[in-house]
């Protein structure tokens, strides 16, 4: 039985990489130095799955930016507005990546999107449709010497054809870019023949592309695409991750490679179907141990599920980790102090590799002592958890009932009351949240961190950066106020901070793109509000005036979506305590005299499953969540939510369900496009469609921003249209803030005088 590792986390224990980028983006280091702090963590990385007993090591799991980028580099996909003419070079890369680096000419980056439901990014591959694929890049081939250098037999991963060709989009004129697969087939058999000549026996192809539902010209691409490969002189495990590909099956199972990798993590019950389709001497690698969380698995569990398994195919049953590890952090042993009873509950990166590893020890020899104390400590960890759950709160939740999630009114009965009480101009003005969070700020909190400052000190500093920002909105003439969010760091830290059941980690980062590291909280627990989170600061900030200050939180679908959750109990579960943490957090705001509250769900669309099929399962229960949060007040209270840049088209009656009072949105860079998906659906509330990008750093024109609303009011009645930014301000600076803020209420007050 091979241990079989698809990937390991490129950025470091100690977030090395990202270090080593910026410092060399900043030209205070050279690519030689840059480069050598990557080859010994690919070092580093490559001893410690060696010394989990991993035996075929993956190549091409580093990158220096994005593994999809490595691989269009490798192929010759370079916009030639990124390339200066000469051969590829780390130096290319960056200007694809970030539209400049510090040689070249600057042009514009490519753009990056999420890689399936992660939360990690990759850079989309521009085709054209006299695209050509030369391997262009020898980093590639390099690491397999590199890895071979060190003593270690190397297994190259790379995206797959037909996957790379779905992540990719065409420019210039229109066409199918199916109708490049030969020619991109042709420079894979130019890559898996020099990886043959290098000594490789094995070569990764990652589709997870499989996961998705395909159309017959997708589904087709796959067939003459491995057909094609077939004939390579090495063998191929295909890769599959993030769901089930059971829908795939006969197709999977039909293709001419010499291992198949299923993800039984996400999709279990997948398994039966492909183990009775397994070619006589096909491999079958099986992801048990989790890439995607940081929970210590149930391995007595797992391997009573693969005991007969074992048995039936012997060496060739690989056991391995669901997907790449790229989505966990990285070593939990550097995490010194973190709560044991935590920390028992945990296996990053690491410590995955050493639960293959124990894995196999149980399917290999369940008697020894060694395998009888995994078990035990699995038991006692689930006992553990089950002991942990909150009575009182279980208790709650069985007793809501349907008038729980909904408003005690409809809509217009709600907006009559409101209008009575706020009486707001036609189109009010108002911000998304935050506002700049400066250098003094971020220095203040640091000193307060660091027990520097003690909590009175801080909370007087922030009072008066608090005041500093009312007072400027109400010089600006500003309709609905914001506190700005000055004593926050993270929308969703924030408030993981004082729930009960959220922990966090020192160094527990995971790569969300580039250089760019995100530290999600740890959902271990049952969720509950010990004591009012925002009610002081709100408070505060609505005591220095008679306009309205809304007060600011983070949904509960966002919370969990930007967490690592628990797994014992499902989502849908850990979304209703969140939710009902939130609602309480909502009462305890209007019963503090807070009359507008923003309950913010940027996240909202990331959860969406890669299969459209359980698009409305998933949809149903988020949408229950935000309405719980929110429903525990009286008609008069307002309700705002705020969703970033998203798609509506397909999901606007779920975004109706949630029965918002003003949804707030990003459509500036769009120019109001995203608002078509409201008007063709007649949305009944309210809408603050953003006129300001406050991704740039330029101060829109009140012309400008007319337009803009004028474009809104083309597909919204006024009566229902709010004026606002995009989204938050807090990476802006008030030189810029200011003047853009003027201009919009300019803007919005040149149209009340018009009509
Ligand atoms: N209220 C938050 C802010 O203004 C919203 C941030 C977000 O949408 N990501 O910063
Ligand atoms: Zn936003």
């Amino acid at each position: 039985m091979r241990l079989n590792s698809l990937g390991f986390p490129r950025i470091g224990r100690r977030r090395e990489l990202k270090f080593a980028l910026e410092k060399y983006w900043r030209g205070e280091s050279s690519q030689a130095e840059l480069q050598s702090v990557a080859k010994e963590l690919r070092r580093i990385h490559w001893q410690w799955q060696a010394d989990a007993g991993v035996e075929l090591l993956p190549v091409g799991d580093f990158a220096y930016y994005d593994q999809v980028l490595t691989l269009s580099a490798t192929l010759g996909v370079i916009p030639e507005r990124h390339s200066d003419g000469g051969a590829v070079n780390l130096d290319t890369l960056f200007r694809v990546a970030r539209g400049r680096a510090p040689s070249g000419k600057h042009a514009p980056a490519s753009e990056m999107t999420k890689y399936f439901n992660t939360n990690y990014h990759y850079l989309v591959p521009e085709l054209s449709e006299d695209q050509r694929f030369d391997i262009a890049w020898e980093q590639l081939f390099e690491e397999v010497t590199e890895a071979q250098a060190l003593g270690h037999t190397a297994k190259p991963v790379l995206l797959g054809p037909v996957t790379f060709l779905y992540l990719s989009k065409t420019v210039g004129a229109e066409f199918d870019r199916l109708t490049l697969l030969p020619a991109l087939l042709q420079c894979y058999q130019a890559i898996l023949a020099r990886f043959a000549a290098q000594g490789v026996e094995w070569v990764q192809l990652d589709e997870p592309a499989l996961a998705l539902e395909l159309d017959d010209n997708w589904q087709q691409a796959f067939n003459q695409a491995y057909g094609v490969l077939e004939s390579a002189p090495l063998r191929l495990l295909l890769a599959t991750y993030y769901g089930t590909v059971a829908h795939h099956q006969s197709l999977l199972s039909a293709l001419p490679v010499a291992g198949i990798h299923l993800d039984l993590v996400t999709a279990p019950e997948q398994l039966q179907a492909f183990v009775g389709a397994l070619a006589p001497e096909q491999v079958l690698s099986v992801g048990v141990i989790n890439g995607r969380n940081v929970w210590a698995a149930d391995l007595d569990l797992v391997a009573e599920q693969l005991a007969p398994l074992a048995r039936d195919l012997g060496d060739r049953l690989w056991l391995a980790t669901s997907c790449s590890l790229l989505h966990t952090p990285v070593d939990l042993e550097v995490e010194t102090v973190l709560a044991p009873e935590l920390k028992s509950l945990l296996a990053f990166a690491r410590q995955k590799l050493t639960e293959l590893q124990e894995l196999k020890a149980l399917l290999a020899a369940p008697e020894t002592e060694s395998a009888k104390a995994v078990v035990a400590r699995c038991r006692s960890r689930r006992a553990a958890r089950a002991q942990g759950r909150n009575q009182q709160l279980s208790a709650r939740i069985d007793a809501l009932s349907a008038a729980d999630y909904d408003r005690n009114h409809e809509f217009e009965v709600r907006r009559q009351a409101q209008q009575a009480r706020f009486k707001l101009p036609l189109l009010p003005t108002t911000t998304i949240g935050s506002f700049p969070q400066t250098a003094a700020i971020r220095n203040l909190r640091s000193r307060w961190r660091k027990g520097e400052l003690d909590d009175a000190v801080y909370t007087e500093q922030l009072q008066q950066v608090t005041r500093d920002t009312i007072e400027r909105q109400l010089k600006l003439g500003i309709d609905v106020l914001v506190h700005g969010e000055a004593e926050r760091n993270d929308m969703v830290e924030y408030f993981g901070e004082q729930l009960d059941g959220v922990g966090f980690t020192k160094h527990g980062w995971v790569q969300s793109y580039g250089s760019r590291c995100v530290k999600p909280p740890l959902i271990y627990a049952d969720v509950t509000r010990p004591k009012a989170m925002t009610v002081d600061w709100a408070e505060y900030a609505q005591s220095l005036t008679d306009k309205p200050v809304k007060g600011m939180l983070t949904g509960p679908v966002t919370i969990l979506h930007w967490s690592f959750a628990r797994e014992d109990i499902s989502r849908e579960q850990i979304a209703t305590q969140l939710a009902l943490a939130i609602r309480d957090e909502v009462v305890a705001l209007e019963q503090a005299g807070i009359g507008i509250i923003q309950i913010d769900e940027p996240a909202f669309r990331e959860g969406l499953p890669l299969k459209r099929s359980d698009w409305a399962h998933y949809l149903d229960w988020a949408v229950a969540a935000f309405k719980l949060s929110a429903a525990g007040v009286r008609d008069e209270t307002q309700i705002h939510t705020h969703m970033c840049y998203s798609e509506f088209n397909d999901t606007i009656a779920a975004i109706a369900a949630m029965d918002a009072d003003v949804i707030t949105i990003e459509t500036s860079r769009s120019r109001m496009e995203l608002l078509n998906a409201f008007e063709d659906f007649d949305y009944p509330n309210e809408i603050g469609p953003g006129v300001y990008d406050i991704h740039s750093p330029n101060i829109p024109t009140v012309e400008a921003m007319v337009s803009l609303i004028e474009k809104a009011a083309q597909k919204i009645p006024l009566r229902q249209l709010w004026v606002n930014p995009d989204c938050g301000l807090k990476t802006r600076n008030w030189e810029e803030v200011e003047p853009a803020l003027k201009n919009m209420v300019d803007a919005t007050r040149e149209l009340r005088r018009r009509l």
